[in-house]
């Protein structure tokens, strides 16, 4: 893994797409960062206080998947804010058990009532598009393995919010992401230029000339087409969520209010909520989904990098990780382990083998 040059603020790698380095080899997204204050506890209970005791019996749903950061924002809801609190989990097919054990342990303790919603649109894709990208593996295309998920995923909350008339949803997004994550850009005709919709579009149609293995299933068009349209504007993501049917519907991200902290919010939910993490995952992170284990190997095994280079880079931005502190993680928290990628791969009837000897006959294609 070394030997790869990297900023020398951060520790984004060379190869990271549309990175430039200055003559103090500082990258150009340390330079353009923006530092990042968090709004404050009263700008929270001020957006809060409309919806507390406006409805029967929940002022608000927490979507929940049992990862890190949602699990403290519902212990937050319940206990900091004193939210009569929904939890709502949606099961993509995918969540690891441990994940599963998580979010049950941890509205017993809270006493907060579940729902859990299920979707089969990736079960029902990633078999197949995982088989069309061994063909041809691109790292542009490693996206499309969880294609179907965010759509589905805002479909059954607010499906779920409907059902409870509870307009107030809380999101627990809040890590620390760049405006343009390098999974984006990729698919881009060109990842070095500068994001932008067209170039999306006609990156994904190429990638789709190139390897038309991917569309020779209908209903995973189908689902690629859901998935691409809610990305492409907010208007067809509010069509698509049938959101336009409940329109006082409200998303609130309580990390924007109160800030991100790492260490704080790991040893909360280790001690409030009895929390672990998936074992397989070197890193707490994103221990909620299998697939998003499987597209952070697929990164690594064709950029060198991954998903956890990005996130810790922004933690040294934002100052909450020193560089050297990254750097000594990232050994850490990029370990994925082949057996459990195999394990996982025969599962779902896709040969590991065959994955192993398209990458190495494919080199490091650049995208
Ligand atoms: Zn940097």
């Amino acid at each position: 893994m070394e030997n790869v040059k990297r900023c020398a603020r951060c520790i984004l790698p060379g190869s990271y797409p549309g990175i430039v380095f200055d003559e103090a080899g500082v990258c150009n997204f340390c330079a353009a960062h923006e530092r990042w204050t968090p709004r404050g506890l009263e700008k929270l209970e001020e957006a809060l206080a409309p919806y507390r005791g406006a409805h029967p019996r929940y002022d608000c749903i927490a979507a929940v998947s049992g990862g890190r950061d949602s699990s403290y924002m519902l212990w937050y809801a319940v206990r900091k804010l004193g939210l009569r609190t929904l939890a709502v989990s949606v099961d993509n097919g995918y969540v690891p058990e441990q994940t599963k054990v998580n979010i049950e342990r941890a509205v017993k303790i809270l006493g907060v009532d579940l729902v859990v919603k299920k979707h089969g649109h990736v079960r029902s894709c990633f078999p197949h598009t995982m088989r069309a990208w061994i063909r041809r593996p691109s790292p542009g295309m490693i996206g499309l393995l969880c294609g179907g998920c965010n759509y589905a995923l805002r479909y059954h909350l607010l499906e779920t919010a409907r059902e409870h008339d509870v307009p107030l949803m809380l999101f627990g997004v809040g890590e620390p992401e760049p405006p343009t994550t390098f999974a984006e850009r990729l698919l881009m005709s060109d990842p070095n230029r500068e994001m932008s919709k067209p170039r999306l579009a006609a990156g994904f149609a190429l990638k789709i000339a190139q390897n038309p293995a991917y569309i020779a299933n209908p209903r995973v068009v189908v689902t690629y087409g859901k998935e691409f349209a809610y990305r492409w504007s907010k208007r067809l993501r509010n069509l698509l969520t049938r959101r336009i049917a409940y329109p006082e519907y409200k998303i609130l991200e309580p990390f924007y209010y109160i800030g991100w902290n790492e260490e704080e919010i790991s040893s909360t939910i280790a001690r409030e909520l009895d929390w672990k993490k998936a074992s397989y995952a070197g890193a707490a992170w994103r221990s909620d989904c299998t697939i998003a284990t499987l597209k952070n190997y697929l990164y690594g095994r064709t950029l060198g990098f991954s998903k956890v280079d990005e996130l810790l880079s922004n933690m040294v931005r934002t100052g909450m990780l020193t560089r050297d502190a990254a750097l000594e993680r990232l050994g850490r928290d990029s370990v994925i382990s082949e057996d459990f990628i195999r394990e996982f791969l025969a599962g779902e009837g896709v040969s590991y083998e065959a994955l192993d000897r398209s990458l190495a006959r494919s080199g490091t294609p650049s995208t």
